[in-house]
């Protein structure tokens, strides 16, 4: 364990930008590094990332390693895995730490593997105690405790939720270094056939949210949410429900088990209210809610409540909202 020391933080990036979470696990990480008085790095790999590598340091990191090379440019899980395993066995960061996106949620997991090492999912709140040990803080049993891990071997890897601890502000004054690392590349298992910009508003960035629960009839009927969130600029969401019986996909989930949201609007819509659902949603600046059942759990929770049949709610928001705009 001696031979273990600071926290690293792996920067991820998409089309070249980094990920928000990973700016807000460098303001964590700098939190605890500054308390136990070591260094925080952080591993970025992409296809000409220096800048993005300084903004890194700008929001936190004292040392960034990074790995430039076109291979990097979208993710070869095997080839990220390979070339962070070895950096970490190289430098021996005491703590590990992913956002938990979807490729946080891929990455992390075999990474700890290679290493021999545990791994905490998930995690809504981090903490350094007093021996120096990472406390790591998750909703445990559907939500109703929150339980709190500590990791016996070295590093003590954690993927984080989205958006739930703020980022440093950005400081241009911070001075860092950026160590260009050289890449080993082994045979890759990804084959991209087809690239698409992410076009799509994702529900973890959207300011206004519209989500659907088994209040819905059937999978066409999310077009009718659709048109609202488009009328406000917002996007779609959803329960578990809808996303296991295959109407939507799963980066709409909203949840203990999906993602985690803190838009400033949130309409949920066919939705009960269930703790593992509120879980993900409960830090919206306003939630609105539309169920037909007034004693829906949802309403206690709800700054809005509007008790009625969703499909003729919306249908009437939406003649209200283009009657204004028109
Ligand atoms: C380990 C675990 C993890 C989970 N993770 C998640 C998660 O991440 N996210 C999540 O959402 N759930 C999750 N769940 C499932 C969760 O327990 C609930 O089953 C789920 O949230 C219920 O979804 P719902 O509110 O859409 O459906 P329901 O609870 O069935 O509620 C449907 C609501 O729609 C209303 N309704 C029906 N018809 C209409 C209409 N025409 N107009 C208006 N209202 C109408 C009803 O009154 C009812 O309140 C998880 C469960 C477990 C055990």
């Amino acid at each position: 364990m001696k031979d273990y020391s600071g926290l690293m933080v792996f920067a991820e990036q998409r089309e070249g930008r980094a990920h928000p979470v990973s700016y807000e696990l460098l303001g964590k990480g700098r939190e605890m590094a500054d308390k136990l008085g070591v260094e925080l790095s952080s591993v970025l790999l992409g296809n000409q990332m220096e800048e993005e590598a300084r903004e890194l340091i700008y929001y936190g990191a004292d040392k960034v390693f990074l790995y430039d090379n076109p291979v990097f440019e979208d993710f070869d899980l095997l080839n990220y895995k390979h070339n962070i395993t070895r950096l970490v066995e190289e430098v021996k960061p005491e703590v590990f730490l992913f956002g938990a996106t979807h490729l946080g949620r891929s990455l992390a997991p075999r990474i700890a593997v290679a290493l021999g090492t545990g791994l905490t999912a998930d995690c809504t709140g981090l903490d350094m105690s007093e021996d120096g040990g990472l406390i790591q803080i998750r909703p445990a049993f559907s939500g109703n405790i929150l339980a709190h891990i500590r990791t016996k071997t070295r590093p003590q890897v954690a993927t984080v939720r989205y958006k739930v601890m703020p980022s440093m502000l950005r400081d241009e004054h911070r001075k860092g270094e950026i160590i260009k690392k050289d890449v080993e590349i082994v045979p890759s298992l990804l084959t991209i056939l087809k690239k698409e910009k992410l076009g799509e508003k994702s529900i973890t960035e959207a300011e206004l949210i519209v989500s659907g629960g088994r209040g819905l009839k059937k999978a066409e009927d999310f077009s009718l949410l659709a048109d609202l969130a488009e009328l406000l600029g917002g996007a779609v969401g959803s329960s578990r429900p809808p996303v296991d019986d295959g109407w939507i996909s799963r980066e709409h989930q909203v949840g203990f088990s999906g993602n985690t949201v803190k838009p400033k609007v949130y309409i949920a819509c066919g939705i009960s209210g269930s703790p593992q659902h509120l879980a993900g949603m409960r830090g919206a600046d306003v939630i609105v809610s539309i169920n037909s059942d007034p004693s829906a759990p949802i309403f206690k929770m709800a700054d809005y409540g509007i008790v009625g049949d969703l499909y003729e709610v919306i249908p009437k928001l939406i003649d209200r909202i283009k009657g204004e705009s028109s």
